[in-house]
């Protein structure tokens, strides 16, 4: 929220001196760094690459950085993007399942669908809105991706907004997707190992609403 606040400072200011060059716009970097979001965030800045190696190191290294503000084992400059670390099927050694195959896994009375869930979080979308799911390459889904990843976006997206349904051709899937059903989590957007997905916010102000269901 903070560094939201200051991006809109710096485009009220850039707005008011009508300069939207580089170096007007290098302010929000300077306000940035300046605020204690630097500060705050400094300390935590390696948390997730400790776990890069395991749980046990993980938790060695992050118990270390409580201690030295956010050293630990050392400092890691850079991430890798999420989506390297996904294997192929074939690497993985496992046989694609489809998304019916995983949801019949639930009973609905201790553990629930995903679409009981979506109910629960109180997501609400226009229905005729454009899709705020941008897929850039619906060939890719599926050729490349259900060959060699077998569709995971089916399965790590947690609202089901993801389908891979049969096409005409025998054996053939294609793309559906639900984008009403979406619950903002941007995993897609991160995940998705051709990098094809590209999630905007929707029209309207739509989204989750978690209360008291
Ligand atoms: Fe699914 Fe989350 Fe992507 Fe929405 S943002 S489509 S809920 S993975």
């Amino acid at each position: 929220m903070k560094s939201g606040m200051l991006a809109a400072e710096t485009a009220f200011d850039a707005l008011v001196k009508g300069d939207f060059g580089g170096e007007a716009m290098a302010a929000y970097d300077e306000r940035v760094r300046g605020s204690w979001i630097t500060s705050e965030l400094y300390k935590v800045r390696n948390f997730h690459q400790g776990f890069e190696r395991g749980l046990f190191v993980g938790m060695a290294d992050a118990g270390l950085q409580l201690v030295t503000g956010g050293l630990g084992f050392g400092n890691r400059p850079r991430w890798k993007a999420g989506f390297t670390h996904m294997k192929k099927t074939k690497e993985a050694h496992v046989a694609p399942v489809s998304l019916e195959q995983t949801q019949r896994r639930y009973d609905n009375e201790r553990t629930f669908t995903k679409v009981n869930d979506v109910f629960h979080s109180g997501t609400k979308h226009d229905e005729d809105q454009p899709s705020h799911l941008l897929v850039s390459d619906t060939n890719i889904c599926a050729t490349r991706c259900k060959e060699e990843f077998g569709n995971p976006c089916q399965h790590f997206c947690p609202a089901n907004v993801y389908e891979m349904v049969p096409d005409k051709a025998p054996g053939s899937v294609k793309l559906k997707l639900n984008p009403s059903n979406c619950v903002h989590c941007k995993t897609c957007d991160i995940a998705d190992p051709y990098e094809i997905i590209t999630w905007v916010p929707p029209e309207g102000g739509g989204g989750p609403n978690y209360l008291d269901l």
